[in-house]
């Protein structure tokens, strides 16, 4: 049966077929953790869930390539680097650990890649000048690289492929320079970020001076750079379908390094958020679960595994102690059933191997059961 999902690009599900002529290789890319802190559960259902998405294809065959990009530089790092008075890398080095400590107690496959920002500085410039040279890109006046919704639109491209924009209210060549920003502010984004005096030691020599890559470029680069500049399947949580996937496209698709007729990314996916207790998760409202949080409440990673895969993965998601329970002991149900199949195997096997029993009547044995 073929694979059929919901493309946020078209909005419509599609059956999957992959980019690959011999229909055998599939990319998939995820955007993976910013390493400030300990991930939270809602990130984790995201990330199980593009787990499942890979284990899925690989059931069906496909020989998949998954690249999982690690922000190790952005807004949030640089400020909690200068608060703790630590290095970018030792800063960072901590979380990523704990990341992938997580991932395995969650039996997420690893994915094949897991490129850091900070090791990709060259394809984000190169990719940087490139948005330059084709006029899509500018220097402003505060040193930092912007890069120009007016001029991507100008060239015939879209801007707002995943998300609806209303243009009327932009205004145009109004600037964003921070990382994260509503849909209310659409506005030039920056690609490059000129050196200020908070960021410390981060940063790097670039050809429009000194300075560190904005996050949204990040993906971009690496995400090209790993799996061509046309692959599969792109996913993420539904918060980041704007700015940060929008942004992606426009970068990518508007360095213009795909073939005619091929987009940056076939198929987009995107999971639902998760309300936990029936509210927005808060640290003030005391219902904020790392993983580690919900470990050291007794709960195994296989139990919150099996309870955040319960629910479809685009609709919202109410997560509860109670649920983590009742997943417990769905678990055990599960492990009692599998114990007395594995037992009843071992027993067939045995009546198969006795002399003078015939094959025929091992099919009582089902029937015992
Ligand atoms: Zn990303």
């Amino acid at each position: 049966m073929a694979l059929k999902l919901f493309n946020t690009l078209s909005r419509s599900v599609q059956e999957f077929s992959p980019l690959d002529p011999e229909g055998r290789k599939v990319g998939i890319y995820c955007c993976g953790p910013t390493v400030y802190d300990f991930a939270h559960i809602g990130n984790w259902r995201t990330f199980v869930f593009g787990d499942l998405v890979r284990r899925c294809l690989e059931f069906k065959g496909y020989a998949v390539r998954q690249v999982m990009n690690i922000t190790d530089v952005d807004d949030k790092i640089i400020k909690r680097v200068r608060e703790t008075n630590s290095s970018l890398r030792e800063f960072t080095g901590r979380f990523e650990a704990a990341f992938f400590e997580d991932l395995r107690a969650l039996n997420c496959r690893l994915p094949h890649q897991t490129p850091r920002a900070t090791e990709h500085i060259p394809d984000i410039i190169a990719l940087i000048e490139k948005l330059v040279t084709r006029g899509l890109a500018y220097k402003a006046t505060d040193g930092s690289v912007y890069f120009s919704i007016e001029k991507y639109r100008d060239a015939g491209c879209q801007y707002g492929q995943l998300v609806k924009l209303n243009f009327e209210e932009m205004r145009v060549g109004e600037r964003i320079r921070s990382d994260e920003y509503e849909k209310e502010a659409v506005a030039d984004f920056a690609l490059w970020k000129a050196r200020m005096p908070e960021d410390g030691e981060v940063f790097w020599p670039a050809p429009w001076g000194e300075g560190r890559p904005g996050w949204h470029i990040e993906c971009s680069a690496m995400s090209m750079k790993l799996l061509g500049p046309s692959f599969d399947l792109h996913l993420g949580g539904e918060d980041l379908m704007f700015p940060h996937h929008e942004d992606e496209i426009a970068q990518s698709e508007g360095a213009g390094v795909q073939q005619a007729g091929q987009r940056f990314v076939k198929h987009w996916l995107h999971g639902a958020h998760l309300l936990v207790e029936g509210k927005k998760m808060s640290k003030s409202l005391g219902n904020f679960f790392t993983l580690r949080d919900l470990l050291a409440k007794g709960f195994t990673g296989r139990e919150i595994r099996y309870l955040l895969l319960t629910a479809h993965y685009r609709e919202t998601f109410n997560f509860t102690l109670e649920g983590l329970q009742a997943a417990r002991a769905s678990l055990m149900r599960i492990d009692e059933c599998l114990g007395k199949l594995r037992e009843l195997a071992a027993n067939t096997f045995a009546f198969h191997r006795t002399p003078g029993r015939r094959p025929e009547h091992l099919w009582r044995l089902g029937g015992d059961f």
